[in-house]
């Protein structure tokens, strides 16, 4: 479903990420993991162009994302912003500080992405963003707002604005670390949910106990590149590379 290659990615001076290929099927759930600063949050923003990559492709089903070839020469002409948009909708993204808006209630902030990117009705987005928020068991705080739901809550609301856009794939970006940790696991558990379901997922985090239950596949990512990649038993229980099992005897 999402194959990337070559992906690399500067900030000024300083190279973030230095050529990282890996694919995802359809139905899969893939696991990032590595140190602080490794470049996992900027491989999530590349994906979906929020951060335009310095060099290298990524296709999502075929399509290549941010930009085509055109012409004879097949030269690489970038997507219009209108176009982007709607390509990005495609890309579910769960921020790690929910990103909410504080005025809307939970049922509003899961319609407004339907409402005005997709173009259905109010009450069709309405409709739609009700059977999310059930999804994820909120029936009974639809008209809440932000303020008045847990950060748990705020969390799934989140989930469920990212599944009203019918995604191909959602990118999560360590959706738990701004939790108390006795909130965590309802936001792990409606993640594993969706991982059972087949949907395909792209997941940073520390929690490695998700990652051993719900991954097909982790990639470990240091300074910039992959170090290792593979089914999480392997990758847990017998690291090939050192510099994994460094990172390992710290989280685990
Ligand atoms: P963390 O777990 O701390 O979020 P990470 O592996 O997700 O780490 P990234 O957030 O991708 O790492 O950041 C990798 C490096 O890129 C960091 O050193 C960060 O300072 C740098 N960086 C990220 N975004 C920008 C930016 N917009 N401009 C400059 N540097 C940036």
């Amino acid at each position: 479903l999402l194959s990337v290659q070559g992906l690399r990615k500067s900030f000024g001076e300083r190279e973030i990420l230095k050529g990282i290929s890996f694919d995802v099927m359809s139905g899969q759930t893939l696991v990032l993991i590595g140190p602080s600063g490794s470049g996992k949050t900027t491989v999530l923003r590349c994906l979906n162009y929020l951060e335009t990559p310095t060099a290298g492709a990524i296709e999502l089903a075929g399509e290549p994302v941010g930009g085509a070839y055109v012409g004879e020469a097949a030269k690489w002409a970038p997507l219009p912003e209108h176009r982007l948009a709607l390509q990005r909708s495609k890309f579910g993204f769960v921020f790690q500080r929910f990103n909410l808006f504080p005025h809307l209630t939970a049922l509003q902030n899961v319609a407004i992405g339907p409402r005005k990117v997709l173009g259905l009705s109010r009450a069709q987005a309405e409709e739609r963003a009700a059977e999310q928020l059930a999804r994820v068991s909120l029936a009974e705080h639809m008209d809440k707002r932000p303020s008045q739901l847990s950060g748990g809550q705020q969390q799934r609301v989140a989930i469920a604005r990212a599944l009203a856009m019918e995604p191909r794939l959602i990118l999560f970006d360590e959706p738990t670390s701004a939790l108390d940790p006795e909130l965590v696991h309802e936001v792990l558990d409606v993640m594993g949910d969706l991982a059972r379901e087949g949907m395909t997922m792209i997941v940073v985090t520390h929690e490695m106990g998700f990652a051993r239950r719900a991954a097909d596949k982790v990639i470990f990512m240091a300074d910039g590149h992959i170090v290792e990649e593979g089914p999480p038993e392997e990758v847990f229980t017998a690291p090939r590379e050192e510099k994994t099992r460094r990172f390992l005897t710290h989280v685990l």
